[in-house]
């Protein structure tokens, strides 16, 4: 059975990566099983980030490596916060923060359209000169407050088009089968199938 080392240390992500693969006959390790650093994260878009990270973790285990990378995106701020949402107000990971900063941003702006973005990348080496590549795209628009107790990240001010809801509000199904990462883990599919 082939290898695939997750770029990952989140359980949920390991999960949902792992129930993927497994009917390509694919078994995944997380990269914890090894030793081995974080990638440095340098590119300027989501697309270079999760590139980086799956071939630091190839060449660091000489097996096939996915990582993804992802994030909000605003219309009005020229795609802020991107590639930088994990840490948009100073400290990585201070969702609460994050969400208060955004908010202060769009004061007084109307077009109040974003969408969260995710992309997988593929590294059959460390030396792959075409990485396998799926996005996933969800739209939806930012609220004023934050509503809803589920989820992380922005998922509070977040409404997807078409709900009446926060991102926040939708129970982990719901959410795990219209987001953005669900979108990128099938188009995954979609070129695995291929
Ligand atoms: P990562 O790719 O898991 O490191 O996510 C980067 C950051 O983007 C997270 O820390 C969150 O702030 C934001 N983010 C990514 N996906 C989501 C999501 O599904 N809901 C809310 N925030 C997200």
């Amino acid at each position: 059975m082939t290898q695939w080392i997750i770029a990952s240390g989140n359980a949920g992500k390991l999960r949902e990566f792992s129930a993927l693969l497994a009917p390509f006959a694919i078994d995944t390790r997380p990269m914890s099983d090894f030793a081995i650093d974080g990638a440095e994260e340098n590119g300027l878009s989501f697309v270079e980030n999760a590139i980086l990270k799956a071939r630091h973790v190839a060449a660091a285990t000489g097996l096939p490596a996915l990582a993804d990378d992802s994030g909000i995106a605003v219309d009005a701020l020229g795609g802020a916060p991107g590639i930088y949402s994990a840490r948009y107000a100073g400290e990585h990971g201070n969702d609460g923060g994050n969400i208060e900063k955004l908010l202060a941003d769009m004061r007084g702006i109307n077009n109040r359209s974003a969408q969260f973005i995710c992309v997988l990348a593929v590294c059959q080496s460390a030396t792959d000169p075409m990485p396998l590549i799926a996005t996933g795209i969800w739209r939806g628009q930012l609220l004023t407050a934050p509503a809803g107790n589920g989820g992380f990240g922005y998922d509070p001010i977040f409404q997807p088009n078409g709900m009446h809801c926060s991102a926040a509000e939708l129970s982990a199904s719901e959410k795990g089968a219209i987001s953005h990462r669900a979108l990128a883990i099938q188009s995954l599919k979609a070129q695995l199938l291929g």
